[in-house]
């Protein structure tokens, strides 16, 4: 169980101290290095939770105690998933929820999360995290804003250090209910000092700051139409006080841009702009409605943007700017966002819906198969405030995903399997690397019994819904 900072690290760490792991003989090891280089029959050493080299046989030490062939594979640095909400794999295809924009959606959703328990948010993250691993995700952040019933973030960071996943957790919090013109019911949401304070606590009892860092702390008040003015601003100092990032959802949709115009007589750009939600240490889920200003600001200031394809569809809240967004020089990330929105928290399908929409908005060139796996990569460090993942160079983290060339999805695609990977369906991963542990091998998740989590999951998500 995860109580301390030094626990947590020491059991991330268990697994792989000094020993030494050989990924050989790949067909294709992209690295996504300051050369963007691709390299066939590629090599990888990892010596503990580091790369130590990269490149061809000749330039990589052939011996380890472990080496794995990857012949009829690729090698990709872990996806990085910089917006969810794991919770939400209990309450998939909810039918109440199925078919309603942003504010319906969440107003269907909103009565059955305030029945959630410690146990259920233990394992939906256990399951959610699985979901993200097998789809190449190694690193994920996740944007847990309910704490009814005695659930606390500590929950998900246990869950996080079982599973083996490099975790961002955000500590969410929803302050405004329906009484003072917020959307959440009143029953859900907390009191804003008390909030504050507990984000106090998760902070200094696990936020670890060091490179390499398996569990990091996020201030993430939800929303602006679930916080006040006032937790925005203080989020905002609590934050910087300790150096720790900022995140919440941004511009999603019209009801959205509405809620700011009516609500703050601001746009979204200009709101958070006021409230210093802007820099480096910030980034925002969504932002589809973003505006030229807001695009411009974000640029200068190095503010990043989840970009969530799969749940602007399925909420039908439009498709935001990317193109533009990477023209101006943003940071932009990809986010599969919680599983009532998305349903299916698979990374590498993002990536391909994230080409496929920016080209539905604005037509075939606007985004490449490489640019689109950039951002799911390079992207998600960014916005994570993080130069230790992303790439695959000497002395960034081991966090490596692999996938079977062979697979039925790639049949045909060989002569481009990077592009395969994006345009095509390459199923699940064949290995899951995190911080030099291997964490998925041949296709299964190796750390947790995952079919028991499963059928947990199942049997509490039933009783979630129907109350049986
Ligand atoms: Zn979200």
């Amino acid at each position: 169980m995860a109580t301390s900072l030094a626990e947590v690290k020491a059991h991330a760490a268990l697994p792989t101290v000094g020993q030494t792991l050989l990924l050989k003989n790949a067909d294709l090891l992209v690295t996504m290095d300051k050369d963007r280089r691709e390299i066939k029959k590629g090599c990888l050493f990892i010596k503990g939770n580091t790369i130590v080299a990269v490149g061809t046989e000749n330039e990589v030490p052939q011996t380890a105690d472990r080496v794995i062939d990857l012949k009829g594979h690729i090698v990709i640095p872990g996806l990085i998933n910089t917006h969810h909400h794991m919770y939400q794999s209990l309450t998939r295809v909810i039918p109440d929820a199925q078919n309603g924009e942003l504010f319906k959606w969440l107003t269907a959703l909103y009565p059955i999360w305030e029945k959630l328990t410690p146990e259920m948010m233990k394992i939906a993250t256990k399951t959610a995290m699985a979901e993200l691993m097998l789809s190449g995700c190694t690193t994920s952040s996740d944007h847990q804003y309910v704490y009814p019933n005695g659930i606390k973030l500590d929950d998900s960071i246990e869950a996080a250090q079982e599973i083996g996943m490099r975790f961002h957790a955000c500590r969410g919090s929803m302050s405004v209910g329906r009484k003072q013109g917020g959307l959440p019911p009143d029953s859900i949401v907390e009191n804003e000092n008390a909030i504050l304070k507990d984000t106090q606590r998760v902070i200094e009892q696990f936020h670890d700051a060091s490179r390499g860092a398996m569990i990091r702390i996020v201030v993430a008040p939800c929303s602006p139409f679930s916080v006040s003015e006032q937790l925005m601003r203080d989020s905002a100092k609590l934050a910087r006080t300790y150096g720790v990032s900022l995140h919440t959802h941004l511009a999603e949709n019209v009801s959205d841009i509405e809620y700011s115009q009516k609500t703050f007589n601001k746009t979204p750009a200009q709101y958070v702009e006021d409230l210093e939600w802007v820099g480096h240490d910030v980034w925002h889920a969504h932002c589809v409605k973003l505006d030229d200003y807001g695009i411009k600001l974000f640029a200068r200031t190095g503010t990043g943007v989840a970009h969530c394809p799969c749940s602007n569809m399925r909420l039908g809240s439009g498709i935001a700017p990317i193109r533009q967004m990477l023209d101006a020089g943003m940071h932009v990330g990809l986010g599969v966002d919680g599983s009532a929105s998305n349903d299916s928290a698979d990374m590498i399908a993002e990536v391909r819906q994230a080409l496929l929409l920016q080209r539905v908005g604005f037509g075939p060139e606007a985004l490449t198969a490489r640019e689109a796996l950039e951002i799911a990569t390079l992207g998600g460090a960014k916005n994570l405030n993080r130069d230790d993942i992303g790439s695959l160079a000497p002395d960034m983290m081991a966090d490596i995903a692999v996938f079977n060339l062979n697979n039925i999805g790639l049949a045909g695609a060989q002569h481009d399997p990077l592009a395969a990977l994006v345009f095509c369906n390459p199923g699940k991963v064949a290995y899951n690397i995190i911080n030099g542990r291997i964490v998925v091998e041949n296709g299964k998740v190796v750390t947790v019994d995952m079919p028991l989590v499963i059928e947990q999951h199942n049997r509490l998500a039933q009783q979630l819904v129907t109350g049986s």
